[in-house]
């Protein structure tokens, strides 16, 4: 990010040669079965507060973590006022929004969108891709047509807000994005259901501005999700671009399954992303959320600023300010 055009955050692909460092591994069987607290529902960032309100509705009534990441994302995702995340969020630099999404079950059933015009609620049709095909993913106008034909509208998702931010942005030759708002506002939910099972939700708008056609880390499953039920689960928000370089959510559940906790899980996964690419990880945000078995959870960012919210009968749904390497 050294340029000081608009194309500052289109970055280099090089990779430094890392070392990797693996820890000695504890037996995932160890993990009890069973969240002895009751269910609980984590979200990133100050707009996963009203998300997970709508997902504790179906979490306290003893439903499924899957039904209640859906329909807790999906709050964010109608709200023109969340410029990150569906309806209403920043355009890419051609003024197409252009929406992410993926979610995971406790079986390891996936499915995931990207690239996806028009549609307001990306997380929903993901689910019909788990649910209704044998696919994965489905991508930009394969993803819009499975959405018109499964009874999904048309919407125009560019608010005059937005558009008029994507305009000012147009002028400006030295704009720079803002850390920790303008980039790095992706919903990711990961939640733990009454009998102990862990499923998450992750969508958004990705980066403003963006090249036509970019996909972030957020729709990836592996890098911006990953639930394993014997486990647990991670997402992440924040540049995708570095996240996808790590498979980041991938290795903080791994790290939890060979007996990290989740937030020594994220703060090492962090610290690959520091170690790999040390100068730019200053000038940039990633931080990952994780959950597991148990029902204990932990986060880990580069730079001040990254917050989630938290509902269980333990928690009242209030900001947890995360741990930062910076
Ligand atoms: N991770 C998202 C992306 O790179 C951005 C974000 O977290 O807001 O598309």
């Amino acid at each position: 990010m050294a340029s000081s055009s608009r194309r500052r955050f289109i970055y280099q692909t090089s990779l430094f040669a890392g070392l990797f460092s693996f820890r000695k591994v504890a037996s995932a069987s160890s993990v009890a079965p069973v969240n002895p607290s009751g269910p609980i529902v984590l979200s990133t960032w100050s707009h996963g507060i009203p998300a997970n309100v709508a997902a504790w509705e179906i979490l306290a009534k003893g439903g499924r973590s899957l039904d209640a990441v859906e329909a807790g994302v999906r709050i964010p995702e109608a709200d023109p006022n969340v410029t990150s995340v569906g309806l209403g969020g920043y355009p890419d630099r051609d003024g197409h929004v252009t929406l992410d999404a993926c979610i995971m079950d406790e079986f390891a059933n996936c499915g995931s969108v990207a690239c996806l015009e028009h549609i307001v609620h990306p997380i929903s049709i993901a689910r019909l891709v788990m649910e209704k095909t044998p696919h994965v993913m489905l991508v930009g106008e394969g993803a819009l047509k499975f959405a018109l034909d499964n009874g999904y509208k048309k919407t125009n998702l560019l608010t005059p807000e937005s558009e008029q931010h994507w305009k000012e942005w147009l002028k400006d030759a030295n704009y720079k994005p803002v850390v920790n708002w303008e980039n790095h506002d992706t919903i990711g939910m990961i939640a733990l259901d009454s009998k102990g099972n862990l499923s998450g939700a992750c969508t958004t708008s990705g980066m403003a501005y963006k090249l036509h056609g970019r996909v972030g880390d957020s729709p990836i499953i592996g890098a911006g999700l990953y639930v394993d039920n014997e486990v647990g689960a991670a997402t992440a928000t924040g540049v995708g671009e570095e996240v996808i370089r790590i498979c980041g959510s991938h290795l903080v559940v791994e790290l939890m399954r060979q007996g990290a906790s989740p937030g020594d899980a994220c703060r090492e996964a962090v610290e690959r992303i520091v170690k790999k690419q040390p100068q730019r990880s200053k000038e940039l945000q990633v931080g990952f959320l994780a959950l597991n078995k148990h029902g204990e959870f932990g986060s880990f960012c580069l730079q001040k600023g990254f917050n989630f919210a938290v509902k269980s009968d333990l928690h009242d749904n209030s900001l947890f300010d995360s741990k930062s390497h910076y």
